[in-house]
């Protein structure tokens, strides 16, 4: 890691495929820092990278043999990793409806949901059906788009056009909604760095049982911490 920031060695590496390459973002967006965000190798951006540095540290072996679904088709997980990996494309054709998943209780040992619950009208259904079909010894991935950018949520109550389709936007007060709506999950915030723009940015995970729980902190240290819900010890 440490050589990585020095001398020749500058040059950004997409942690994800390897890649060098860059080129500008959605509607032609630079990262904040002014340079080029997407991977031209594997397409991934800032918050990609960021959780695939995460999952690295997590150590992608603990989920060999797990079943895993995710909502999103992005590159932060490898569905290598997984003994199943199975994508599903919310509010495309033949999509689950995350507020209604049609899958059995603890369904997954993973499941990946990363910009998709801004899509949704009740999350508060979302957030219980994806922890429902998580395992006791699995997690939930959830992202949501800048999750500590902004201090108040604004739900306008329905899908804004101008606004991607999002029914709304989070502020770091999505805890109250996490407390209201899934007071026993313990919902952990991890923040990094994206080591090509230099971004910093996070995710949320949800372990489903202490053990879970222990590893996630043990891997992480200071870059996680308890952001709603009791601590499973
Ligand atoms: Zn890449």
């Amino acid at each position: 890691m440490q050589e990585e920031m020095t001398g020749a060695a500058r040059q950004p590496r997409c942690p994800i495929c390897g890649g060098t390459t860059f080129e500008p973002g959605p509607r032609g967006r630079m990262a904040l820092s002014g340079v080029l965000p997407r991977c031209a190798g594997c397409k991934s951006l800032e918050r990609h990278r960021v959780a695939r540095v995460m999952f690295d540290r997590l150590g992608p072996e603990r989920f060999a043999g797990w079943s895993a679904i995710q909502f999103s088709p992005d590159p932060t997980v490898d569905p290598a990793w997984f003994g199943s990996f199975e994508l599903s494309v919310y509010s495309a054709p033949g999509g689950i409806d995350i507020q209604i998943i049609d899958r059995s209780d603890c369904a997954y040992d993973y499941v990946g949901c990363s910009h998709v619950l801004e899509h949704v009208g009740d999350d508060r259904a979302a957030l219980n059906e994806l922890l429902r079909i998580t395992a006791p010894r699995g997690f939930v991935y959830l992202n949501i788009p800048d999750p500590f950018a902004e201090e108040v949520t604004r739900d306008w109550g329905f899908p804004k056009p101008e606004k991607h389709g999002h029914w709304r936007v989070y502020g770091r007060d999505v805890t109250l909604r996490f407390d209201r709506y899934i007071p026993l999950q313990p919902v952990l915030a991890y923040r990094g760095t994206d080591p090509v723009t230099g971004e910093a940015t996070g995710a949320f995970l949800l372990p489903r049982s202490a053990e879970t729980y222990r590893w996630i902190v043990d891997r992480l240290g200071r870059d996680v911490e308890l952001f709603s819900g009791p601590p499973l010890v």
